[in-house]
Parts: C-alpha cells; structure tokens; sequence
C-alpha cells in the first residue's frame, strides 16, 4: 500500500521486476545509431519536402520522437550544409545543447567539435569551416546576429521546443520573423513538444497573407523533389507537420490528502513504488538543484534500508538532474540503468522535455515549478516556486508512457489540482525583467522596440522599466539611442548589464572586477551542504568580508589561486571546484573582451572601496537601507528579530509595504550594515524579498553614482 493514498487502487501490472531493459525493443538498448526506430523516421521525406517548399515548418511531436537527434541529420544528409551553408538547432537550455550535440556526433560516428559542435555562452565546441551542424542556445544565436545580423552562414534554423516559451526563444522567433524577409531563401524549423501550432503558424504567415490558411500535413505530402538546393519556397505560408508518436496510457493518480512536504511525500511515493516491486524506471519531477541533491540523500539512506531487507528483485539507485551536473553525472543519469537497479531519477523540469530518459514507467510530479516572476512597478524580479500548468503536468505525465503502460503520481488533490493549477504557462516574456532584452534590441539596430512583432507582447510597464533602467546606467541617452561610451560597449559584453556596467565603471580595479563578474556567473560557488551546516557555516566565516558577498568571492577566489586550486583543499571547505574551474575559464574570456573593448586590467591592490565604488555603478538601481528591527516569532537571545530593508529608489504610490532582508546564505546576515547593493531577490512565501549577493556600501555613494535617481535625497 502507499504510505501517501492515492486515489485509484494501483493497476494491476503482473511481470515481477526485472531488468528494465529487456521492456526495451533490442534496437534501443544501446545507443541506437541510426535512430531508425524512431517515430519521425517514417516522416523523413515529408519533413524535408516541406524545408524545401516552405519557408517555415512548424513540426509538432512527443517529447522522444527524435525531432532533435535526427531532423539536423536529415537536413545535414539532404545537402542543407552543403557549399560552407551550415545548419543550427537552437535550444533554451545550455545543458541540453551540450548533451544533445554529444549524442548527435556519436551517432554519426565522428568527434564532438568537427562536423557536429555546440555553443553556449562562455563554452563551444565547434571547428570553423569544419562544423556543418550547431546545437546553440537561443541567446547564443541572437548574440551571433550582433556580428552578422542576417544570419548569412545558416540555410536552416531549428527553433526546438519553441513550446518553452522562454525568453530568449521568443525573442529569436520575433527576430528571425524580420530576418526571413530580407533573406527568402533562409528555412526556419520550430518544433514544439505541445500544440501551440496554431499561435505559431500565425505569426510566420506572411503579413501580407495574414488572413490565409496554413497548410495542415498529416498524411503523406506530393513527390519528393531532389532537396538541398538553396532555391526559394515554392510556397509563402508555414507548413505544419505533426508527428504521431507511440506512446502508451498513462494513470494518473492523485493524493486523497494534501501535503505540505513534497520532498518527503516523493521520497515516500518513490520507496512505495519500489517496494510494489514491478519492473521500471521512476523519474521524479522537483522543483530545483538543492531539492533534487536532498531527495537523492534521502532515498539513498532508503535504498541501503531496503538493500538490508531482501527480498526486492531490484536495487534501488537515486540520481540527480539538474541543469549545473558535471556532464560525466548527467550521463549517469542519462544511461539506461545497471543490470539489476531501478534508476531513480530525480531531475528538475529539464527532463519535462529537454532531454529523454529511457526505461521510465513512473513519474512522481510535485506539480511545482521554479520560475521567474517580475513585478515591474517595484522592479524586481525573482524566482518564485509556482504551481505547474495543467500542459505542463500532461507533458510530464508522458514521460511515463515511453515503454510500457505506465503511472503518475501527482503530488497533490485533484481538486487543488483542479483548482490550482494555470492550463498554460504565462511566456516567460511576460513575467521577466527585460533590461538586457531591450539592450539587445537596440544594439541589433532595432529602435521602435515597441513596434516590434513580438508572440506575446510583454506589459508595457515592463518595458517602461526596462527603458529607465536603461537610462539610469547610461546605457541610453535622452533619444533613447545606445551611448558610445556606455551602450556600444555594454552590448557587446556577453553579462547581464548590471554586471557589465561593474566591468565598465572598473578603471581602477580592471582585475578585480573581471573576477567578481566570473564569480557571479557561476551558480553555487559553495556545495549543497552534506549535512553539516555549522561546519558550513565555519568555512564560509573564514572567508567573510565585512563588505559582502562579492568580496568574499574575492577572498575565496585568491585563497584557492593561493592553494594552487586544489581540489581536496575545496572539499574541506565546501567550495565547489568545478564551479571555481568554470569561473575562471569564464574570467579568461572576459579579459579577452575588456582588451578588445580597450579597458585597463590594473589592480586596486587590496583597497576593496574602490571596487565597491564599481559595483555600486553597476548595482545601485537595487539599494536597500535598513529600515527597522521587526518581531520575530521565532526569536531566541541570539537572534532578537528580523533586519527590515527597504529599496532606497522612489516607488510608486502604494508600493512602500514591500519588506526586504538579507538572505541567510549572504555572510552579512547577521550584521545590519545600513546601506547596501543586492545582486538578485528571492521571494518567499509569505511576502518578503530576500537579497542575494549583498555589498555594504556608503549612502554617498549612491548619489554621487547617481545623482539622477538618488540626487533629491
Ligand atoms: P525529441 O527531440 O523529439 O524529444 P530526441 O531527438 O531528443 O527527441 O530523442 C530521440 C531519442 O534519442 C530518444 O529515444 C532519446 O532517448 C535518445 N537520446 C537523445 N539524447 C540522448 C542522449 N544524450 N543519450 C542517450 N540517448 C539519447
Ligand atoms: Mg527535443
């Protein structure tokens, strides 16, 4: 029986457990080569007719149906690469682009890097002249349309799993839709995991034609005609192309009592599952890296329980999948599980679509996502962890049914269920701040950004914002055009723009403030704790500058040069090596950008106002003040309240209430400095912002940064 009840009785599923690999067809229990197998294989001819006579095709197919792996070989087998064109397939997530393009090279037989490469920021695998096929984030290809904005070396574009809706994927959408109509000759692939075809279709159609049909393919399409030849479609309007998948039903079941811990009702469901002893994988659906390490540890100490008391047919083996893995984990994770274990998997929505797992059967949904949210009249953005939508639960409900018949457990009622969850996901366009969009825009020369053809357009409020803030950092004069001084450089850099402008404003202090914006560009300097937080905490107070966070990422910086970077020396510290690896591959590259820019790399040899100076031109738009001292509820003698903050810039009437403090993992917690810059927000639950990446700073400073925001105080 499960220990949380759901509401249908279990299904009766007879085989024993047993190695799930053997539910696999032999074709696909190793690494197929081919991908013959694979649903879109019969559709082959029909989706390269249709690159050939249309300019768009809007391709439609289950998550696994092989729209990633095997529509860019078509293309590359078809000639779409041939005389030095090559072909691009974007994705929103770097992980995935790196993963993906790995296993497209292995199919093909060659070396990642030659004919098949990828590219992320700060990280690519290509060879020029040699690479014929790029899996390349959203972002990566828009920034590549600052250098050639037509985009000239690409015959054909994949936008994949457009059905995400990120940001950067929308803007690219909007930004190929100008391109399409000054190179007719260029093909745009959008494939998408959900039928938003309609939405799609609509905006690629000509605007000339805007009241004409699409055309709708589901059977089989006219003579194939020799394709590859870079001639104009035939055919003005976009094409849909839906792939029929082979997937099997999936149960959906639901808790009969709400639960306010997810993580240890997926780890009690997990066990439950295992302990029903029927053949198949389990992936679990969390809301982050930090909740996906916590559950593998849990289960971990479950799976050793179970191992004691035999009699189950399979060991249980947990393993995390977060966006930030070491590649070497995430194959783990990938790979069909040892002879003899039931994989675990324990992933955030990066599974949802972005990559396949094979061998699941069931899947256990927290039914909660961890997703960016703007409130463009206080200006902060923050992630926020959110119901899922209903799409969203349907598409990863699916993962369950690849296989064999199969089972998902959602994490909720159904009637929360019902009642709670959004049937779409809101584009994440509209929910972001959208500063470093805008300056991307008008660097690429588009100057009426509010005539821009958008998907969904953003709230004007929100672009109003963005335009300011613009403006505040001088990155804009008053005709709104990119300043030579500020704009032209700042665009070029490939950072959010308050750390940009750090990296401008460092005249003095070139070195460190390269260093303190590769630092920032690295998630998790610090390791998941293993449980030991005072030891933790120890660590990170050997570290601690009395100026914040950034600073303390300096001292750790050179006390790691100065242990030669030592891994063991990490460990002991719980810092993360690969992360302080990453950090400075990225501050290599960043110095390469200062000197083209033409910006000093002094140093301020250890003088850490100068470089607070520069941070403060980069980050005053977030200056907090501590406000007063508020009632805690859970106060001891140690900690008599909570420190209250408020941002320091005028807010519009009936926003003052917003209540900030300093996040525990900041080492100024628990000082109360009374003037401080923050690098991001978290909200919680009940209503406060919690400031990450805190720099104290001096009052005077802010109005002598910006006269302009802060002058009249
Ligand atoms: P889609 O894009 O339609 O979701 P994909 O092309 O990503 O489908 O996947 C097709 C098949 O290739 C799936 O069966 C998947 O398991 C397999 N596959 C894709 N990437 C990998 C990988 N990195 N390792 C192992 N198998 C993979
Ligand atoms: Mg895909």
């Amino acid at each position: 029986a499960f220990g949380f009840r759901f509401d249908q009785k279990r299904s009766e599923l007879s085989e024993r457990a047993d190695d799930v690999n053997s539910l696999l067809p032999p074709s696909r229990q190793a690494p197929s080569r081919s991908g013959d197998t694979l649903p879109v294989a019969s559709y082959r001819h029909q989706i390269l007719y249709l690159v050939e006579h249309h300019p768009t095709l809007i391709l439609l197919g289950e998550t696994g149906s092989g729209k990633t792996t095997q529509v860019p070989q078509y293309l590359l087998e078809a000639g779409w690469a041939a005389r030095g064109y090559m072909i691009a397939c974007t994705q929103p997530r770097r992980a995935a682009a790196a993963s993906v393009a790995a296993r497209v090279a292995e199919e093909l037989g060659s070396t990642l890097g030659n004919d098949v490469g990828y590219s992320v920021r700060f990280d690519s695998c290509e060879t020029k002249g040699a690479t014929r096929l790029k899996y390349l984030t959203d972002g990566v290809l828009i920034r590549e349309m600052m250098e050639d904005p037509l985009l000239t070396k690409y015959s054909v574009i994949m936008v994949d799993e457009a059905h995400e809706r990120s940001l950067a994927t929308d803007m690219l959408l909007g930004l190929l839709k100008k391109v399409q109509g000054r190179r007719p000759d260029l093909r745009l692939v959008i494939s998408s995991a959900t039928l938003q075809a309609e939405v799609l279709s609509s905006f690629f159609m000509p605007n000339a034609q805007k009241n004409g049909q699409a055309n709708i393919h589901k059977g089989s399409v006219g003579p194939h005609v020799q394709p590859g030849c870079l001639g104009l479609p035939s055919n003005q309007n976009p094409a849909i192309l839906s792939i029929e998948g082979r997937t099997y039903p999936v149960e959906i079941h639901y808790l009969t009592e709400p639960t306010s811990d997810y993580l240890q009702a997926a780890v009690t469901t997990v066990v439950d599952i295992h302990k029903a002893d029927l053949p198949g994988d389990v992936l679990v659906f969390l809301t982050g890296q930090e909740e996906c390490v916590g559950a593998v540890k849990l289960l971990d100490i479950e799976a050793e329980k179970l191992s004691r008391s035999s009699g189950y047919g399979l060991k249980m083996l947990p393993l995390p999948l977060y966006a930030g893995l070491p590649v070497q984990e995430q194959r783990m994770a990938l790979a069909p599980a040892p002879r003899g274990h039931r994989k675990v998997t324990l992933s955030t929505n990066i599974a949802e679509t972005s990559l396949t797992l094979e061998g699941v059967v069931y899947v256990v949904d927290c039914c909660f996502v961890k997703q960016r949210c703007y409130n463009p009249l206080l200006g902060l953005e923050s992630l926020l962890i959110a119901p899922t939508s209903k799409a969203s639960a349907t598409q990863r409900a699916g993962r369950a049914g690849r296989v064999r018949p199969g089972m998902c457990f959602r994490l909720t009622t159904r009637e929360a269920f019902e009642r709670e969850q959004p049937v779409v996901t809101v584009p994440e366009m509209q929910r972001s701040d959208l500063t470093a969009m805008v300056l991307q825009l008008k660097a690429l020369g588009i100057d009426n950004i509010m005539r821009f053809e958008w998907l969904a357009p953003p709230p004007a409020e929100t672009m109003v914002r963005a335009l300011e803030n613009l403006h505040a950092l001088g990155v804009l004069d008053d005709d709104a055009k990119l300043t030579k001084q500020v704009g032209l450089p700042l665009a070029e850099l490939p950072l959010e723009p308050q750390l940009g402008r750090i990296l401008l404003a460092s005249s003095s202090c070139g070195e460190e403030a390269v260093t303190v914006a590769a630092l920032k560009c690295v998630p998790h300097l610090w390791t998941a704790s293993r449980g030991a937080h005072k030891a933790q905490d120890e660590a990170r107070f050997k570290f601690a500058a009395a100026e914040g966070d950034l600073i303390t990422s300096l001292n750790v910086w050179r006390a790691w040069l100065e242990r030669g970077k030592d891994p063991k020396w990490c460990y002991r510290h719980f810092l993360n090596h690969s992360s302080l690896l990453k950090a400075s591959e990225i501050q290599q590259q960043l110095v390469g950008y200062m000197k083209r820019i033409g910006l000093p790399l002094t140093s301020c040899s250890g003088d850490m106002d100068v470089v607070r100076k520069a941070i403060v031109q980069g980050m005053f738009v977030n200056a907090a003040c501590f406000d007063r001292v508020d009632y805690n509820p859970l106060s001891s003698d140690s900690d008599p309240g909570i420190n209250v903050y408020r941002l320091v810039r005028p807010l519009p009437l009936g926003h003052h209430g917003v209540r900030l403090r300093i996040h525990n993992s900041s080492v100024l917690f628990r000082s109360r400095p009374p003037c401080v810059v923050f690098a991001s927000v978290q909200q919680t639950d009940d209503g406060w912002f919690e400031m990450q990446g805190v720099t104290a700073v001096l009052p005077e400073w802010l109005t002598e940064v910006a006269p302009h925001m802060y002058g009249r105080k």
